[in-house]
């Protein structure tokens, strides 16, 4: 069997797994390798030709393709190494193992002191959501039908109706428009926005097309193509109420219904996997349950802007280098980060302290959205951080700063409340 030895093997080439690798580089590791099962390195970033990548950290406004580019150069300058066509089957975590078959050598394995896991994600279905109707020609994922557009020059329909507000739904409905279909409706079951409002503007109320919130397809028709979609109101209980039912005669329904993160490898390996995040545990490091594996990007939690991906990935690929050089600081004491009020989730979900002082970024999502808050972090009685905002939104992601001398109990709690 063919094999390869490395510092850090990074399994995944989107933008996650490239900013993990350059910044290993950058912290000194020797071999760093990249497995990755496409032929070409990018990750989704490469189906992403439109613009809105990179205004945090490169502080410009870059197409997916043109941000992937950056790092990517700047992996191949400092040496990183690619193993193309190679999709990852197994990771055996006690041996340091990656287990995978390549095009060109066949079954192969990687051995190295640390592995960054960095898979991204993948779109829900149809048949995540079960929605009734017949089976015909016609139904994509948003992400396919982006893919089938921007990479192989293929439309995919003409009168196209939009089922979830997430933002690759949005930003097709402003593609298919561009590329000459009519988009008659984005359909959301929830009574706000699952994506960016900076999508809703630039992408839907620029050109025209309408967005029913608290509405959901209740049947699709068609008997080889999509010949339309019944849709209704749902009540409060988020089932639909029949008397408020309409139908839009379209012969495409794009899908934009939540993100999976790709993580059949983590849990093979018995690495703890969040039940709300559906990704691996970390701490601020993004080190998993198994010390010598670390994760970033959106095999972690779904992130909506490739720049937050490229400052997590930093961290964990830092951290993965430290660790295969022998030199990550030793854990005094474990903190567990807790969801409190108006809060889904906290990124990382434990906090690793050390003797020496850090800051760290808690990263999360609101259950609702809600106006006028203070976002506080607190260590039983004590206030760590807190600062307030305008606005708070499930699609947006947000973050606090906590400073780990300043932690006395083996708790944090993030709340977000409504100012009094
Ligand atoms: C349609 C769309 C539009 C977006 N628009 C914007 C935007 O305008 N601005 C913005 O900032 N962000 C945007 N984003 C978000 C951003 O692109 C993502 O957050 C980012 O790409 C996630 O990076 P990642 O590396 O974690 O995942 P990915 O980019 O998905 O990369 C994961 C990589 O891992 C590889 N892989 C998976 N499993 C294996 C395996 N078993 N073996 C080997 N390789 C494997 C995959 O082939 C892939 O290359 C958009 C995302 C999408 C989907």
């Amino acid at each position: 069997m063919y094999r390869v030895e490395c510092d850090v093997a990074v399994i995944g080439g989107g933008p996650a797994g490239l900013s993990a690798a350059v910044a290993a580089k950058k912290e000194g590791s020797g071999e760093v390798l990249v497995i990755e099962r496409d032929e070409s390195i990018g990750g989704i970033l490469q189906q992403c030709i439109h613009p809105g990548f990179g205004l945090t950290y490169f502080k410009e406004e870059l197409t997916g393709p043109e941000y992937a580019a950056r790092f990517a150069r700047e992996a191949a300058e400092r040496g990183v190494e690619f193993l193309l066509n190679s999709m990852v089957l197994e990771i055996r975590k006690e041996e340091g193992e990656i287990l995978c078959v390549n095009r060109e050598h066949g079954l192969t394995t990687v051995h190295a002191a640390s592995i960054i896991l960095a898979m991204g994600c993948r779109e829900r279905t149809r048949a995540n959501i079960m929605i009734p109707g017949s089976r015909p020609a016609g139904v994509y994922t948003a992400g396919a039908a982006q893919r089938l557009v921007n990479r192989q020059n293929q439309m995919v329909g003409k009168r196209v109706v939009i089922l979830g507000s997430g933002d690759i739904g949005m930003i097709m409905a402003r593609r298919m428009i561009l590329e000459g279909a009519e988009v008659l409706a984005v359909i959301e079951l929830m009574d706000y926005l699952a994506g960016l409002t900076r999508n809703k503007v630039q992408c839907l109320d620029d050109f025209g097309i309408p967005l029913y919130l608290s509405h959901t397809i209740t049947k699709i028709d068609g008997y080889q193509r999509v010949e339309g979609v019944h849709f209704a109101q749902v009540g409060a209980d988020k089932k639909p109420i029949k008397e408020t039912e309409r139908y839009l005669e379209c012969d495409t329904l794009l899908l934009s219904v939540g993100l999976i993160p790709e993580n059949e490898l983590t849990r093979k390996a018995d690495i703890e996997i969040s039940p709300v995040t559906n990704g691996p545990k970390v701490n601020q490091y993004m080190q998993t349950s198994a010390e010598n594996i670390f994760a970033c990007g959106n095999v972690v939690h779904v992130n909506d802007l490739a720049d937050n991906v490229s400052v997590e990935s930093r961290r964990a690929g830092a951290y993965a280098a430290r660790y295969a050089m022998g030199c990550l600081a030793r854990e005094t004491k474990r903190v567990e980060n807790m969801p409190g009020g108006n809060v889904r989730y906290l990124c990382p979900q434990s906090v690793s302290a050390a003797d020496e002082d850090e800051t760290v970024s808690l990263y999360f999502r609101v259950l609702h959205p809600d106006e006028k808050v203070t976002i506080r972090a607190k260590s039983g009685d004590k206030i760590l951080a807190s600062r307030k905002a305008a606005r708070v939104n499930p699609g947006e992601m947000e973050h606090i700063e906590i400073h780990t001398k300043d932690i006395e109990e083996n708790e944090v709690t993030v709340e977000v409340v409504k100012e009094g």
